[in-house]
Order: C-alpha cells, then structure tokens, then sequence
C-alpha cells in the first residue's frame, strides 16, 4: 500500500575474489550510498562443509562443486543489510549473476570477474534470508 515502509533484513556476503582485491571498502560504502544500513558484520574463512551446506538448495548443479572451491579459497565478509525492501533493493545495487548482464553501475558490472568469481551474494526472498542470517549470526550480534 501506497506509504507504508517494509523494512527487510537480508544476508550479504563479500565472496573471496572481492575480499582479495581489497574491494570490501567500494562495496560496502556502494550498498550504504544505495540506502542500506550494515546492521551486522564479520570476516570469516569458510571451511568446505560450511560452504556446502550454506549453499545445499545448489547440490544437484553442475556449478556446485566450482562454486563450494571458489567459496572457500579465501576469506569472505558476511553481513546482515537492513533497509527498505533490503531483499530485492540489495539484488539491484549487486545486478544480473552472470556480470556480462549486470546492468552498468552494479557491484558486479564494476567487479565481478566470472559467473562463479561474482563478487557478493544476496538472499534472494524473505524466508531464505532468514535461514541464512540464522546461519551466521546470532540475534544478539544484530545492531540496527
Ligand atoms: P547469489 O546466490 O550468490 O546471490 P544468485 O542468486 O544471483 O547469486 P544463484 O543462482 O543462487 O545466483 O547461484 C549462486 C552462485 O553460484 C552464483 O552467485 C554464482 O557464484 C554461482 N553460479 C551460478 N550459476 C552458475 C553457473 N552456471 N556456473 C558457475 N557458477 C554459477
Ligand atoms: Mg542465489
């Protein structure tokens, strides 16, 4: 309904070919200028059994392997970004998950380097962002 706000938290990770660039400052000062707040925030190294249970719904792809290696060849930062429609707000300011149609302007139209080495992830609906912040963060480490 037309003035009613829908404040949304989603899962954001700054994957390992970002964090070796030294692009986490770019990205996370391009997700504040496009109106999210980083409510929650940690650089972790996954381990494999972490990577592929956090990405389980893609065990059946042909990716899945690819994706878990690339996943875990370097730190990642995890966050939690809160704001108005975060969920699809945070997949517009990434753009498209193949960076040759990212949209100009995107993190990953600036950065990606691949379909696999693509810079960020974002929860892609409100449930599944809810399961992956629970998957990384405890409620109390959430401080909007
Ligand atoms: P993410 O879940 O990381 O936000 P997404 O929702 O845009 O990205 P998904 O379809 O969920 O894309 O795929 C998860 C990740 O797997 C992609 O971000 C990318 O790193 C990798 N990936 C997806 N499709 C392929 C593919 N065909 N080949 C290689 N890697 C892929
Ligand atoms: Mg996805």
């Amino acid at each position: 309904m037309k003035g009613i706000t829908v404040t949304e938290r989603t899962l954001s990770i700054i994957k390992p070919d970002a964090t070796k660039r030294n692009l986490t400052g770019q990205i996370n000062a391009i997700l504040e200028e496009g109106g999210l707040r980083i409510v929650a925030q940690k650089r972790i190294q996954l381990t494999l059994a972490q990577a592929m249970e956090f990405y389980s719904v893609h065990r059946e792809r042909p990716f899945f392997g690819e994706l878990c290696e690339f996943m875990t060849s370097g730190p990642v930062l995890v966050q939690v970004l809160e704001g108005e429609k975060a969920i699809s707000r945070n997949r517009e300011i990434m753009g498209a998950t193949n960076p040759a149609d990212a949209d100009a302007g995107t993190i990953r139209n600036r950065f990606a380097l691949s379909l696999t080495e693509n810079s960020v992830h974002g929860s892609d609906a409100g449930d599944t962002a809810a399961v992956e912040i629970g998957f990384f963060f405890a409620g109390i480490e959430l401080v909007g």
